[in-house]
């Protein structure tokens, strides 16, 4: 069953092919972004460690590692040549350029947790988190913002993994993304760690709700298409 299929109208549901089900135990597709340091890393891993219904994708990048950052961990490292080689075997659900290196989310690894029942968080950039929008409309969006410019810098500054070259283009790039957070569909202010990752727990639970609800409606609309298609049939034999 492809995600396509939740989006269907009244007007274009196809009726029921045989051996075909709905996949009602589908995990969330919750995607995560925030301008550098406003702590989505580390939101995202207590997240992971405190319930056990999340898997965290772990993406590809043509960035050098960080210290302590481990291959497969963090990331999977790329070279350049490696990185374009996966884009045209089309591994990618969707990827990125962000400040002269790319990123990119593995196809794979979404598809099968999602289909396994698993809420699959993508902690990636914006221009990424639009694109998965387009191919999975109903992913939801979350935006986590630190809670002012100053403790933002303070953050990025504590981290010492980055230059100041890399800091300010990286404030830069936050500047020219503020405006996009509007299409996210949850702004999450990071003042307070414990209480962030029961907000972000609790909105994705509820969007569980919201589609069971369409996944329900959906399939009483396709059984509903289906008897009207045999009917016809039956109706067109009897002339
Ligand atoms: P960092 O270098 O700090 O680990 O990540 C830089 C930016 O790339 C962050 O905003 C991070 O969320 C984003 N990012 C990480 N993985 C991906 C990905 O697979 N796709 C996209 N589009 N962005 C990603």
């Amino acid at each position: 069953m492809t995600n396509n299929i939740l989006m269907k109208t009244n007007n274009d549901i196809e009726p029921i092919k045989k051996n075909e089900t709905i996949n009602n135990h589908r995990g969330v597709l919750a995607v995560v972004s925030g301008f550098s340091g406003a702590g989505k890393g580390t939101l995202m891993k207590e997240l992971v460690n405190r319930y056990h219904n999340y898997a965290l994708s772990i993406s590809a990048t043509t960035r050098d590692p960080r210290d302590g950052e481990m291959e497969g961990r963090e990331y999977f490292f790329k070279t350049h040549e490696e990185f374009e080689k996966m884009i045209a075997q089309e591994e990618f659900i969707e990827y990125a350029m962000y400040v002269d290196h790319y990123y990119g989310t593995p196809r794979e690894y979404v598809e099968r947790h999602l289909n396994d029942g698993d809420d699959v968080i993508l902690e990636i950039e914006m221009q990424g988190a639009l694109t998965v929008k387009k191919k999975f409309p109903e992913a939801i969006l979350l935006f986590i913002v630190a809670p002012s410019l100053s403790e933002l810098k303070a953050r990025l500054g504590k981290r010492g993994t980055e230059s100041i070259a890399v800091i300010e283009a990286r404030l830069k790039r936050a500047l020219e993304e503020a405006d996009v957070t509007d299409s996210y569909d949850y702004i999450i202010v990071n003042d307070d760690l414990e209480a962030c990752v029961k907000e972000v727990h609790s909105i994705i639970q509820g969007e569980h709700n919201d589609l069971d609800l369409s996944r329900e409606k959906l399939r009483n609309r396709r059984v509903i298409a289906d008897f009207k298609a045999e009917l016809e049939a039956d109706i067109l034999k009897q002339k």
